[in-house]
């Protein structure tokens, strides 16, 4: 038998060859589809029962044959694992394909959602069937076939585009470098980013050092680097990519791409009946209209910009101070505000980390969700996983039932890929044939303990350990036993990250950070001259990177609500506007950044960029209710679990917010949290 085959409650890791890959996926996929063949055969009538939660199971079933293959790939990488995995993917998306474009299962669910059995299903059952419909039919499923065609057209055109676009940027940003000979140029860099140049000099067999436009060698320059020019010159290449503007004018200029997708997203929202791009964009998420967005937007920009104002007038002060006797461009805030941070706050992340080992902080994190959350977390030993570094857990409630089951994987490998991530590899599924609770990867790439030391965390990264334990929890505390709207499954994609960052709250406050922190020769909790620090440096230019945010997330929203055929896209002139409004540093006429904003234009955030700072608002303002309860206070903890947590998609998220808060929410708190004013504190003659 084939350990990927095996569904058992966990994956058999320590079975699993790379030579199963290949065959289980085809043999799986082959037996889903002749499942969904079983299910729609003709004469019967369709119900919940015959067809929809047999439905759930299998593409269950799917799922957790291909989930430890993609999480091999990323955790334990190897050139067979790779080849594998590779060979299943296309195989994977032409299934994803033909199921979007099913015409049977669209009928027959559809006969489902008109029966009299509709009104009698549970609310997630209810809720899966119409994002099952509402899916369908994004995909064109229901248009008549000249347009059905059309539209098939274009999202195979804005795919070519969209996968350009990119293309032009990556080579954009590859075409340009300079080669350093005297180390004096760079003075000002820190030693990791002199090590960086000099490794790609190497590279490519130059003596010195060379700067390229990857932003790991752009981003030190721009804030550190003493020598102005040199400064101003990265700048110009960084922000005129793939454009009409700088040193490479002209050459993969993604200008016409631009037009070209804008016109195509608003042609294919119009074939799906929606006014504008943005619209179908919304369709899918928790806000309700672009008019909402902007108005959320203009809210938050009314609230910053003063402040904002203010502290560019605080970095020029200092500018001048420090002896620049010239206007403060676009590429000196970024240098002179670190020197003032450095000044102001001298903190260091280095200096944290004595007081962040990993096992305090990961058993700290344990106590706080505990306490809230009213579960218990213990280890399962003896299971096999993909390295001796992971560990396994268990969540169960008070009662001692099962809630679900994760691996942590902390420390960063050779054959693993970077940054932190949280996945599924089963979700929490009960019908009359079947019952499984889920289970979660929780992946991170900190430092491994080195020589007796134990691993020692730096601030930020206790916060991406929480902010990953929010999506595990989401996904294993979820009550809902309808697979596609359980957990993490059906929910809206600018609500998703509202459990992540809500959990990093607690990152911040003293009497947690009681529980996480403990030096790891003394023991000692992080001292409050620290913690002091800290909080001040937290809020420092807080204004000026909500401003900009904001900037981005108007133009966004606005190019794709306000696009007219008659006018194209009139990008740079909506940026104008919009930085008229919200920007307080003036861009120079040169810039040309939207040109290489491939998270609108090549990835998933078009009329979705707002997310960031909408997610922002729904965490702060769910953590207030702790603030005025007390961090650990039990109630607002199951109230929390009980509304959100254990809701996943079953219902509306504003909804479930509403449950959990009593009310919608508001920006105030995030304001607060970010040393702005909140509304109710403005007062009219202050
Ligand atoms: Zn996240």
């Amino acid at each position: 038998m084939n350990p990927l085959l095996e569904t058992g409650d966990l994956p058999a890791f320590d079975r699993i060859k790379a030579e199963h890959i290949v065959p289980a996926v085809e043999q799986t996929l082959q037996e889903t589809r002749l499942c969904i063949d079983r299910l729609l055969e003709p004469d019967h009538d369709f119900n919940w029962q015959n067809l929809l939660a047999p439905l759930e199971e299998t593409l269950e079933r799917l799922h957790k044959v291909w989930s430890p293959v993609g999480h091999l790939n990323a955790v334990r990488n190897s050139p067979a694992i790779r080849e594998a995995y590779k060979a299943c993917l296309p195989q994977l998306s032409a299934f994803d394909t033909e199921l979007g474009h099913h015409q049977g299962l669209y009928r027959a669910i559809k006969a489902v959602a008109e029966s009299p059995e509709f009104a009698t299903l549970d609310t997630a059952q209810q809720k899966s069937i119409e994002h099952r419909l509402r899916d369908f039919r994004l995909g064109g499923i229901a248009l008549p076939p000249e347009q059905r065609q059309r539209y098939k057209e274009i999202q195979q055109r804005l795919s070519d585009l969209q996968s350009t676009f990119q293309d032009n940027v990556l080579d954009a940003t590859a075409a340009w470098n300079k080669p350093i000979s005297d180390a004096a140029q760079l003075s000002g860099l820190p030693e990791s980013a002199m090590a960086l140049a000099r490794q790609a000099a190497a590279r490519k067999e130059l003596d010195g050092w060379l700067l390229t436009l990857d932003f790991p060698s752009y981003f030190p320059v721009i804030t550190y680097a003493d020598d102005r020019n040199l400064r101003a010159e990265l700048y110009t290449a960084y922000t005129t990519r793939a454009s009409d503007q700088g040193p490479h004018a002209g050459q993969w200029d993604n200008s016409t791409l631009m037009d070209e997708i804008l016109a195509l997203r608003h042609e294919s929202a119009q074939l799906l009946g929606f006014e504008t791009y943005a619209d179908y964009s919304l369709e899918t998420k928790m806000a309700s209209s672009p008019e909402h967005v902007l108005q959320f937007l203009n809210d938050l920009a009314e609230h910053s910009l003063a402040q904002a104002q203010a502290e560019l007038s605080d970095v020029e002060d200092f500018a001048r101070k420090q002896g620049a006797d010239h206007k403060l461009e676009a590429w000196d805030i970024p240098y002179y505000s670190e020197k003032l941070r450095q000044q102001r706050y001298a903190l260091s992340q280095e200096e944290l980390k004595p007081y962040f080992p990993d096992r305090r902080v990961v058993s700290g994190l344990f106590q706080v969700v505990q306490q809230l959350y009213g579960i218990e977390i213990t280890e399962r030993s003896g299971v096999a996983t993909w390295h001796p570094d992971v560990r396994v857990f268990d969540i169960r409630e008070a009662d001692g039932s099962l809630s679900g089951c994760f691996f942590l994987d902390l420390y960063a490998r050779p054959d693993k890929r970077g940054g932190a991530w949280m996945d599924s590899y089963a979700t929490r599924l009960k019908s009359r044939a079947h019952s499984q609770a889920p289970v979660a990867y929780l992946t991170c790439n900190f430092s491994p303990p080195v020589d007796g030391q134990p691993s020692l965390l730096t601030h930020d990264e206790v916060i991406t350990l929480f902010h990953e334990f929010g999506h595990g929890l989401h996904h294993m505390l979820t009550r809902i036993d309808t697979p596609s709207v359980a957990g993490i499954n059906g929910v809206a994609w600018d609500a998703i990250e509202l459990p992540s960052q809500f959990m990093e709250n607690w990152c911040w406050e003293r009497e947690a950070l009681a529980l996480i922190s403990g030096h790891f020769e003394t023991g000692e909790t992080l001292p409050d001259e620290l913690y002091e620090r800290m909080q001040s440096a937290r809020h420092f230019q807080s204004a000026m990177r909500m401003v900009r945010q904001l900037e981005f997330a108007m133009v966004d929203m606005r190019m794709h609500h306000e696009y007219d055929p008659a006018h194209g896209a009139r990008l740079y002139t909506l940026l104008d506007e919009v930085r008229k409004r919200v920007a307080v540093v003036q861009a120079p006429a040169f810039n040309r950044f939207l040109h290489s904003f491939t998270h609108i234009f090549s990835g998933g955030y078009a009329a979705g960029y707002y997310s960031y700072k909408w997610a922002e608002v729904l965490s702060a303002d769910a953590f207030s209710l702790f603030e005025d309860n007390g961090i650990f206070d039990s109630a607002s903890g199951r109230r929390f679990r009980d509304e959100i947590l254990a809701q996943g998609g079953s219902r509306e998220p504003m909804d479930l917010y509403r449950a959990f808060r009593g009310r919608e929410p508001t920006i105030d708190a995030l304001l607060r949290h970010s040393g702005l004013i909140p509304a109710s504190e403005v007062t009219v003659d202050a």
